[in-house]
């Protein structure tokens, strides 16, 4: 999708800081960060949010859960992370491509604001 913010970052024309990418996903550090790590990770086939997804991205949503996993291993997050996705406005989703943050590297609340 050409104006989408997310789509235009992963095709590189909006530049990022990756921290990872594959055939179907794509991470990057989140520009104003919540935590020590904070990371945003996407499906590259443009999905407005979870509440816009289908049967069909059943595998997609949990891939993103076990790809974040993978990252907070890389990241050392051994005692602990969150991963979250703001789902509508009342949860303060900004940006209409779906993404998950994978927030860690110091305590977290809860709950959350
Ligand atoms: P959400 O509020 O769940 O929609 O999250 C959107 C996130 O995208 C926020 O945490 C923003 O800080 C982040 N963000 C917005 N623009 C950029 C950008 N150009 N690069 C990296 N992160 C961004
Ligand atoms: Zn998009």
């Amino acid at each position: 999708m050409a104006a989408c913010l997310f789509c235009r970052i992963i095709s590189g024309e909006i530049p990022s800081r990756k921290v990872y990418e594959d055939d179907r996903t794509f991470a990057f550090e989140d520009i104003r960060p919540g935590a020590p790590t904070h990371i945003l990770l996407l499906p590259k086939r443009h999905l407005a949010g979870l509440a816009e997804a289908t049967a069909a991205d059943e595998s997609l949503l949990g891939y993103l859960q076990l790809q974040a996993a993978e990252l907070a291993r890389r990241r050392g997050l051994d005692r602990g992370y969150r991963t979250v996705l703001n789902v509508g406005p009342d949860a303060g989703q900004s940006v209409f491509h779906l993404h998950l943050h994978l927030l860690g590297g110091r305590p977290l609340s809860w709950p959350p604001g």
